[in-house]
């Protein structure tokens, strides 16, 4: 079936974007500032607020990979450090960890969950191990009682990756508020867009210091500072930094996208309970429901077409999705998969059995604020059309 215009085509990860947005890029556009300056640190306020943190505890930059990468070298990991991370994340995860010049060690997941499996955690850490990055996939908290226990005992640092969960909570508290950072995402499939846009939230201001120089070529005071009303400063660079500031255009967008997190959550809830439901009778697998203790963050739905339960296989259900107008995606091929790791690490995707059979057969469906009623139904008759027996 070619879709035509009364079935338009259904992008996946579409971005939500309303006229308060475009009205704010077009103010920032006159406003003759749209580096980085007054709406990026509004933005900061906005979000430290959403998190119950301190200002002095966020720092935006242009992406939750750069958030990654500085965490790390604030952190000062260094060559020859280990890092323990999750086999079922997307490659920039582990990309941060090789850039800080530390080696990335991968744990499997945990079947339900399709978390960083907890009991095997302790199994990988040796005298080189010094952090961990968690990653809360879908936008489902990860065991993190446990994570920080094997953290405590073993002296490890905790960097969350939320690259999926900025709505998402743990025993009532947000993540990225339990590990020393949470890296979040804005870019443009995530929950919260800046188009590319990241943050970092820290439990030290002092760390939230030291990644604000990082992130700006390490020069010690920012340009909007050094152009404010009170005379000409110098600058002086104290660090070999990057280049990793959100600019006042992509808060622009986070501003008002922000104002619409719980909202837009609601409605993916709701889209997402809806799949549950009509998918429970169906061969595929769905994913686990939040215990009583989380807040979902609704990011991912994601179902597991298993060819010897489906008569399909995972590639060919993708197929017929597209074939009938409806975008998809697949989050993720495990990292063991990926040339470049086997090569480099010898992963093999026998030694992490369950994400590879996750990988090998999952499939995201669309879960956008965006989708109407009558879109959420052509989705769920459309799968069940495939998958009906
Ligand atoms: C999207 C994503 C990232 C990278 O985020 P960017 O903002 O695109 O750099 C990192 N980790 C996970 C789990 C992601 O989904």
């Amino acid at each position: 079936m070619v879709s035509d215009k009364d079935t338009p085509f259904i992008v996946f990860g579409a971005p939500d974007i309303h006229n308060e947005e475009i009205d704010e890029i077009v103010a920032t556009l006159h406003s003759g500032w749209i580096g980085t300056g007054p709406r990026v640190a509004q933005f900061e306020q906005d979000f430290a607020a959403v998190k119950a943190v301190g200002q002095d505890q966020v720092a935006a930059v242009n992406s939750c990979t750069a958030a990654l990468h500085v965490s790390m070298i604030a952190a000062g990991l260094k060559p020859g450090d280990e890092v323990l991370t999750t086999a079922m994340t997307f490659c920039a995860t582990a990309n941060a960890i090789i850039h800080a010049g530390a080696t990335p060690v991968l744990v499997d997941i945990d079947p339900l969950t399709l978390n960083i499996d907890t009991t095997q955690l302790e199994q990988r850490i040796t005298p080189r191990t010094r952090a961990i990055v968690p990653v809360h996939f879908a936008g489902l908290p990860c065991e993190m009682d446990r994570i920080m226990a094997v953290a405590a005992t073993n002296n490890l640092l905790v960097i969350e990756d939320c690259a999926h969960a900025i709505e998402t909570q743990w025993r009532g508290q947000h993540a990225g508020t339990l590990g020393d950072f949470g890296c979040f995402s804005f870019y443009v499939t995530k929950n919260v867009v800046t188009g590319e846009g990241g943050m970092v939230l820290a439990r030290s201001p002092e760390m939230i210091d030291r990644i604000k120089v990082l992130a700006l070529h390490g020069m010690s005071k920012d340009a909007w500072s050094r152009f404010s009303d009170d005379g000409y400063k110098h600058y002086e660079v104290v660090a070999a930094g990057f280049k990793y500031n959100m600019m006042d255009l992509q808060a622009a967008l986070g501003i008002h996208q922000l104002r619409r997190m719980e909202q837009n959550w609601l409605r993916r809830r709701e889209i997402w309970q809806r799949y549950q439901q009509v998918f429970a009778d169906l061969p595929a697998g769905c994913p686990a429901e939040p215990e009583d203790h989380m807040r979902h963050a609704y990011h991912l739905y994601t179902l597991s077409i298993d060819e010897r339960d489906c008569g399909i296989s995972r590639d060919s259900f993708i197929d017929r999705m597209s074939d009938a107008g409806i975008g998809v995606g697949v989050h993720y091929r495990s990292l063991a998969q990926q040339p470049y790791y086997q090569e480099r690490f010898n992963w093999r995707p026998e030694d992490f059995p369950v994400s590879t059979a996750f990988g090998n057969n999952t499939v995201s469906l669309p879960l956008g604020p965006s989708l109407d009623d009558a879109d959420v139904h052509r989705i769920t008759d459309t799968v069940s059309a495939i998958l009906a027996k």
